[in-house]
């Protein structure tokens, strides 16, 4: 049995990322920059990844 990782890049910090096995929309932490990502879709072993915009509370004006 072969060692299942996935590959990406984030795109904030543009840092090689490394994962085991993920799924289609799940999220993870990049290690470098902390952004939240989630995975897009995956092609041949590549990640496509996306920055999670993180819900801030609305403070109200
Ligand atoms: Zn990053």
């Amino acid at each position: 049995m072969s060692t299942a990782t996935l590959s990406g890049v984030c795109p904030e910090c543009e840092t090689d990322l490394t994962v085991p096995a993920l799924v289609q929309g799940e999220t993870f932490s990049c290690p470098e920059c902390m952004l939240t990502l989630r995975v897009e879709g995956i092609e041949d072993g590549q990640l496509r990844l996306s920055m999670v915009e993180v819900q801030l509370r609305d403070w109200g004006q």
